[in-house]
C-alpha cells in the first residue's frame, strides 16, 4: 500500500522513545512510577498513534502528535497500568450477597484481625501448648463446635471443596443416594453430579424432580452404598405437588443401616430468618440436631465472613476428613482463618452479629432506614440539576443473592434515575464506567439504585458521578 504524502510527513514527526522519555523528565506525575511503567506506556501510545496514521486515521492531524498531546496520552496510559485491577465498587444493584461483586463485606473486627496477623508470626499451625507442631484447623474448632453443636470442625478453601473432601472421604467408588430434585447446578459451574464425579463417587439418584420419598431411598441402598446426601437447592424452589424427605428421615434411615447421612448447606445459616420477617432457611444447629454426620456450608453467603468451606459434624468421620491428602490441596489460608474466627465468635450474642455482620445488618435492614437513605439520595441528585434529572422514589424489592432464600423479595424503597436525553443504557454504562464504578439495575428504560446495598461513603461518589455524567451530557 502506497502511503500518501500527509502520512509519510506525519510519520516522520512521530517522534522516538527517548525522545518522549526525556521530555518526561519535567513531568512531576511521574516522579514515583517505575521507568518500566512509562517506557512501556510510552511505547504502546508510539505505536498505536503510528497504527493511526497508516490506517489513515482522519482524527489523526500534526496537532495529535505535539508533545503536550503525547505526554497526555502516556500519562493517560500510565495512570491504566498503575491502577490495580481488583478494585472497590459501588453495589446498588440490592443484591446483598452478590457473587460476581465479592459476596459477603466483613464486619470491622474481622478486617482488623487480617491486617493484624497478616503482618506478624502466629501460631497458625503451632500447638502453644505442647511446644510443637500443631493442626491449622484447631485454632477455629471449639468456636465452630460451640456455635454449631458438633462434636468436630474443620474448614477448607470454599464449600464446592468441604463437598468434594467430604465425598472423597466417605465414598471413593462407593454409591451416594440422592434425590434428583437436588442434584443442583449452582452459579459458577458447581454441579453436584460433576463433583461426585470429581470424588469418584458413584451417582444413585432417586425419585422424581419433584416428589422424592424415604422408600426411594431405602430400595436403592445394597451394600455398596457409602453415604445418603442431601443438597439444599439454594437458588431454586419447587412448589406445587412436591414431596421431600426430611434430614431427619433421612438419618433414621441411615441409622438403621449404618450408612453415614450428609447435608451440603450451600450457604448456611446460624440464626433463624424467620424471627426477622424473612423466610425460612435451615440453620447448621438444625442440621447438626438432626443427626447428620457431616454438614458443610460456605463461610461468605449467608453467613456474612470470608470465602471458606465450613465441615462440621462427628467426630469420628471428621478425624477420616482431616487425615484425607485432598485437605491439604483445599486448605484455608491464615487471612481467612483469621477473619473467619472473629466473625463465628460474633454469633455468641445474637443481636451483636445481626448489627456488626454487615450481610445480616443487610438483609434485615429495616424499610425505614432505606427510605431515609433513599430520600436522602434523592434530595442531594436534585441539588444538581432538578431540570435535568428525573428523580422517583419507587416500591421496590432486594435479593439475598449467593443462592440463597431464592424467592425472597425484601421490601425495599429505590431511586429511579433518568436524565433528560440520555438513554438508560447510556447512564449505566457511564455509571460502570465511573471510577469508582457503581453498578445498579436497568428497568423500564430508568436506572435503578437500591439504597440498601450501598455503604456509608457511597452516597458521595454517586452524586459526584452524577455531576460529572451531566457536564458531559
Ligand atoms: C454455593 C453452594 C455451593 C458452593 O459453595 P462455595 O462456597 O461457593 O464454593 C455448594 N453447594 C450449594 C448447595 C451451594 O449453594
Amino acid at each position: 500500500m502506497k502511503l500518501s504524502e500527509n502520512q509519510q510527513k506525519m510519520l516522520q514527526t512521530l517522534p522516538g522513545v527517548d525522545y518522549v522519555l526525556e521530555l518526561f523528565k519535567t513531568v512531576p506525575f511521574f516522579e514515583n512510577i517505575p521507568k518500566t511503567v512509562i517506557v512501556n506506556s510510552i511505547r504502546k501510545t508510539l505505536e498505536s498513534r503510528r497504527k493511526s496514521i497508516l490506517a489513515a486515521d482522519l482524527s489523526i492531524d500534526e496537532d495529535s502528535l505535539s508533545d503536550d498531546r503525547i505526554i497526555e496520552l502516556v500519562e493517560t496510559a500510565v495512570k491504566k497500568a498503575m491502577a490495580l485491577n481488583l478494585r472497590h465498587l459501588v453495589n446498588a444493584t440490592g443484591v446483598v450477597v452478590h457473587t460476581n461483586l465479592g459476596r459477603s463485606l466483613l464486619p470491622t473486627e474481622a478486617i482488623e484481625n487480617i491486617a493484624f496477623i497478616a503482618g506478624r508470626y502466629s501460631n497458625l499451625e503451632y500447638d502453644l501448648d505442647a511446644g510443637k507442631r500443631g493442626s491449622r484447623y484447631s485454632n477455629i474448632e471449639d468456636i465452630l463446635c460451640e456455635i454449631s453443636g458438633a462434636q468436630a470442625a474443620m474448614v477448607v478453601n470454599n464449600n464446592a471443596g468441604a463437598v468434594l473432601l467430604c465425598l472423597d472421604t466417605t465414598s471413593r467408588d462407593r454409591e451416594v443416594i440422592i434425590s434428583r430434585g437436588e442434584l443442583v447446578e449452582i452459579g459458577g459451574s458447581f454441579r453436584v453430579p460433576d463433583v461426585m464425579a470429581k470424588s469418584g463417587s458413584i451417582l444413585k439418584e432417586v425419585g422424581t424432580t419433584n416428589r422424592t420419598h424415604l422408600k426411594d431411598y431405602e430400595n436403592a441402598m445394597n451394600e455398596n452404598t457409602a453415604l445418603l446426601l442431601k443438597v439444599h437447592r439454594s437458588n431454586y424452589s419447587v412448589i406445587g405437588f412436591t414431596a421431600e424427605v426430611s434430614l431427619k428421615e433421612l438419618v433414621e434411615l441411615g441409622n438403621q443401616h449404618d450408612t453415614l447421612v450428609m447435608e451440603d448447606l450451600g450457604s448456611g445459616t446460624f440464626i433463624d430468618f424467620l424471627k426477622y420477617g424473612l423466610v425460612k432457611e435451615p440453620t447448621v444447629q438444625e442440621s447438626v440436631a438432626a443427626g447428620a454426620d457431616v454438614v458443610t456450608f460456605s463461610g461468605d453467603k449467608l453467613l456474612g465472613g470470608p470465602q471458606a468451606g465450613i465441615i462440621v459434624g462427628k467426630k469420628h468421620v471428621l478425624d477420616q476428613i482431616k487425615k484425607n491428602p485432598l485437605a491439604r490441596a483445599l486448605r484455608i489460608d491464615k487471612l481467612t482463618l483469621a477473619a473467619l474466627e472473629v466473625t463465628v465468635r460474633l454469633y455468641r450474642d445474637e443481636a451483636i452479629a445481626v448489627r456488626r455482620i454487615p450481610t445480616l445488618r443487610m438483609l434485615t435492614m429495616n424499610i425505614k432506614e432505606i427510605e431515609q437513605r433513599a430520600s436522602k439520595l434523592m434530595e442531594n441528585l436534585k441539588k444538581i440539576d432538578a431540570f435535568r434529572l428525573r428523580l422517583d422514589l419507587i416500591e421496590h424489592s432486594s435479593k439475598a443473592g449467593g443462592g440463597a432464600l431464592p424467592l425472597l423479595e425484601l421490601p425495599s424503597k429505590c431511586l429511579r434515575i433518568q436524565i433528560e436525553g440520555l438513554s438508560a443504557n447510556t447512564l449505566e454504562k457511564n455509571m460502570r464506567k465511573n471510577s469508582p464504578p457503581i453498578i445498579g439495575r436497568i428497568e423500564d428504560n430508568a436506572f435503578i439504585i437500591d439504597p440498601r446495598t450501598l455503604q456509608d461513603d457511597d452516597l458521595p461518589i454517586i452524586e459526584s458521578a452524577f455531576e460529572n455524567v451531566l457536564k458531559r451530557a
